[in-house]
């Protein structure tokens, strides 16, 4: 029987969980990690028991998350001293916050981060330049991020990821996780959709290029993505359990990718289709001087598009369709690559065009990497196909599925025309190093 999600935590955190791909103990940086509802009304005793020292600042903002900070308050009132700060409403991730923070939270021994992506990337950044915990207290099952160690911050008005720590310690109530806006859960649910197709992208990189491939990661999720997906319909229901099983997953697929040091596996065609169509659309909007912003939060209607699951949800579907035609082909043989520097220069514009030609050249397709890809393929086709078909969802399950959550499943449902679909294809594989199916169906001969 698979293991619980309560067990797999425990071993993770305790450093005894064991990776399929060493045979040795993985340890992770996180101290504690729950999942559970009413965990705010334990919240004294689950900090007092870390033992960081006897202060703490909770760091809210005023995009709803204020009452669930002001409940954390009422838990903490009268065992542990804190202070609180509020950020103001939308607040973007600049320095100066991180700098005002820094001298807030200066005679505080921990701080606890109550809210969203952007609270946390603030909290997590200045936690880590004052080398105190960061304790988080999530709000919303909305993306598998919140226990990444980047940190994503405006310096010089240029928005850019920043090395930073992961949590001390996670604290998700799951009933607080129901009650968050439903596009919110939706989209935590389609940020998980792309188990299989990252993971195929992932390991037909591996096998036809030799690039790295764990398998931890997904032994992480797979034994209760079944169960998952049949909540589906719960989900588009913000039913407090399958609520509570997200969140597990999200934050499984988040130290996943701690384990591998990269988001590769939970971010491959999928993401790199989404990616080029943020980057569409935000030169679409954009606005001398103002940070872009690419994903429509729902407690800030001035900011337009998808939320990251629903555009994944949409993306990762495309890609199953997609890998699922390539994997019918009895015979796969690739041609050379027909995109020209000046093509891409001329797609992405000169500046940003360099910066591609720079990070593709290590998966291009020369002809001596072609002459190597093609006589593996050759030789072991047949092999690698069986070992994608294990990972595999069939696309008429997955869309199913998709349906099930309330999740958009077409393009033009987040706000992309066919033809700038199309165009993502052909041109979207050149913005990652990341080799996957869409090179392939780029470059495979009929
Ligand atoms: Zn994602």
């Amino acid at each position: 029987m698979a293991m619980g999600f309560d067990e797999i935590l425990e071993r993770l955190v305790r450093g005894t969980w064991v990776s399929p791909d060493t045979g040795t103990h993985v340890e992770i940086p996180i101290n504690r990690a729950y999942v559970r509802p009413f965990l705010i009304k334990d919240a004294a005793r689950l900090i007092n028991s870390l033992s960081i020292g006897s202060t703490v600042a909770i760091v809210s903002d005023r995009n709803g998350h204020r009452e669930i900070a002001r409940q954390l308050e009422n838990s903490l009132r009268g065992v542990i001293s804190f202070t609180s700060l509020v950020l103001p409403t939308d607040v973007e991730p600049t320095m100066e916050y991180v700098e005002e923070l820094r001298k807030k939270t200066f005679h505080s021994d921990a701080v606890i981060a109550v809210g969203s992506g952007t609270l946390n990337d603030i909290v997590k950044y200045t936690t880590y330049l004052e080398k105190k915990p960061y304790l988080l207290f999530g709000t919303a099952p909305s993306m598998n991020g919140y226990v990444s160690s980047t940190a994503s911050l405006i310096e010089s008005g240029k928005k850019r990821s920043f090395s930073a720590h992961l949590p001390y310690a996670v604290y998700m109530d799951s009933a607080i996780m129901a009650q968050a806006p439903l596009r919110l859960v939706q989209s935590g649910f389609g940020d998980l959709i792309c188990r299989s197709t990252s993971q195929k992208d992932w390991y037909l990189s591996h096998a036809l290029l030799g690039t790295e491939y764990l398998e931890g990661p997904y032994s992480l999720l797979t034994p209760h993505e079944e169960k998952l997906h049949e909540q589906a319909e719960a989900i588009a229901k913000c039913d407090t359990h399958a609520v509570e099983d997200l969140t597990y997953n999200l934050l499984l697929s988040g130290i996943g990718m701690y384990i591998s040091q990269s988001s590769a596996p939970a971010s491959q065609g999928e993401h790199i289709l989404t990616h080029y169509m943020e980057l569409q659309m935000a030169k679409d909007r954009h606005q001398p001087g103002k940070p872009l912003k690419y994903y429509h939060d729902p407690n800030n209607e001035r900011v337009q598009g998808p939320l990251h699951g629903e555009a994944i949800a949409v993306t990762t579907l495309a890609m199953c369709r997609l890998q699922e035609r390539i994997l019918n082909k009895e015979k796969l043989r690739l041609k050379k690559e027909f995109i020209t520097d000046e093509m891409i220069l001329k797609h992405f514009g000169a500046g940003h065009g360099q910066q591609i030609l720079k990070e593709v050249s290590k998966k291009m397709m020369t002809e001596e990497r072609l002459a190597s890809v093609n006589a593996i393929l050759e030789e072991k086709w047949p092999q690698i196909r069986s070992q994608l078909e294990k990972m595999h969802i069939g696309y008429d399950q997955l869309l199913q599925t998709v349906e099930a959550a309330g999740l958009p499943t077409k393009f033009k449902e987040i706000g992309w025309s066919e033809e700038r679909a199309e165009t993502a294809f052909a041109m979207a594989r050149f913005m990652r190093d990341r080799f996957t199916f869409l090179d392939v169906a780029a470059l495979m001969e009929a």
